[in-house]
């Protein structure tokens, strides 16, 4: 099985690209978007946090304006305790490799990516011991299982995503936060396909620790994202380096947030792209959420009736982020990709989607599945055309 074309064709030329492909990023950003990545180069190019000359204070003033606005999203009350990163796949490794010491034992759902079950391997070997929960057979983690697990031993954190990258559907997390809780763990969550999706207040959720990708339903550039930690948590940084400041100390890694964990030049152009991309949705995103659900569920529907499709994931009406993965008895989830590519214009990605774990739960480890992803961009006209390729490909 191959994440690209299994054979060649006639390439598509000039066929327009119909963009399916939001699980793995959104496309096309906001133009808000790229004119803010553009200007912090042309206009604020300096190192921000390094000088105290005017680009420099200029470049900080827009970091600092970007995370106070993601703090307002994502309903953090202190924006100190949200610090950029590269992306998700960094925030997991930092909540995980910097909370966890050896001893530890965590309970994890049987639907994580690669972000999250890379590391706990690696966590293995260093003494912290990993007990894996099946899910329901739709994805969806069963809270009361968890809570049995959690139960039958000391327990440090229990980890789980928000919504799942390859069926879409959303976690109980607020039910995972209390089970974690009463029994003196933490609870970490990935948040690469929840914010963005959906609206996200991480205080009300009562989380220890969420990860959160800039670039897909956050609608910022690819190379950014966020890290949220409860106030006081004392997670161990991944890297040590210049922060700009507390130099004369020769004291190692200055603790403050969010110093602690942004050593070197930050992404600043990244940055300023997903704060525009930020204030936009601080704006619209209740409609757009709702536009894209509307969407999604076209889409899922048409899907479902389509004969010999078998697509994973929760019911329609069920809560569920803009994602979903099929497979069909008739040809391989490669081949249906390629030819929806070649034929249609039509980029969904075919595979493992990052998450084996995910497809072994699913029964999807042998094949893998098609994956369709909608968000900010897409028309009614993107999924009349997806179904009607959909049928003909399978034909
Ligand atoms: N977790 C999940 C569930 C994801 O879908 C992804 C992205 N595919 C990641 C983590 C990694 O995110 P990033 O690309 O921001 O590192």
């Amino acid at each position: 099985m191959t994440d690209g074309a299994p054979d060649s064709e006639t390439p598509k030329g000039a066929l327009p690209t119909i963009y399916m492909d939001h699980g793995a990023t959104s496309w096309p950003k906001p133009p808000e978007v790229l004119d803010a990545v553009v200007a912090a180069m042309r206009d604020h190019g300096a190192n921000p946090g390094r000088g105290a000359y005017a680009m420099a204070l200029s470049a900080s003033r827009l970091v600092f304006e970007a995370r106070r606005k993601c703090a307002d999203l994502l309903g953090v009350q202190d924006p100190r305790d949200l610090a950029f990163l590269s992306g998700c796949t960094e925030g997991c490794n930092l909540m995980l490799k910097g909370l966890l010491k050896r001893g530890d034992r965590v309970v994890v759902a049987s639907m994580e990516h690669n972000a999250v079950t890379r590391p706990l391997h690696v966590l293995q070997a260093r003494g912290i011991k990993t007990i894996v929960v099946p899910t329901d057979p739709d994805g969806v983690a069963n809270a009361s299982r968890m809570e049995s697990v959690v139960r039958a031993g000391a327990t440090a954190a229990v980890v789980c995503q928000h919504a799942s990258n390859v069926t879409g559907a959303v976690q109980p997390i607020a039910d995972l936060a209390d089970i974690a809780h009463e029994n003196g763990a933490l609870l970490l969550v990935d948040g690469a396909q929840g914010a963005g999706h959906l609206a996200v207040d991480l205080t009300a959720l009562d989380v220890d620790a969420y990860a959160v990708s800039g670039h897909k339903g956050l609608l910022g550039p690819q190379g950014v994202g966020l890290l949220y930690l409860r106030p006081g948590l004392d997670a161990r940084e991944l890297m040590e380096g210049g922060t700009g400041g507390g130099s004369s100390e020769d004291a190692g890694q200055p603790t403050e947030r969010p110093d602690r964990y942004e050593a070197g030049t930050p992404n600043t152009p990244g940055i300023a792209g997903l704060g525009a991309a930020v204030g936009l949705l601080l704006e619209h995103g209740d409609e757009w959420r709702a536009e894209e659900q509307r969407l999604f569920r076209r889409l899922k529907e048409g899907l479902l009736a389509l004969e010999g499709v078998t697509v994973f994931g929760p019911a329609p009406e069920e809560p569920c982020v803009p994602i979903l993965t099929l497979v069909s008895d008739r040809m391989d989830p490669d081949r249906i990709a390629f030819l929806l590519d070649r034929r249609y214009g039509i980029a969904v990605r075919s595979g493992l989607h990052c998450a084996p774990w995910a497809h072994r739960t699913l029964g999807t480890i042998d094949t893998g599945a098609v994956r369709f992803g909608v968000g900010h961009g897409n028309t009614d006209a993107d999924i009349d055309s997806v179904l009607e390729a959909m049928r003909k490909v399978l034909s």
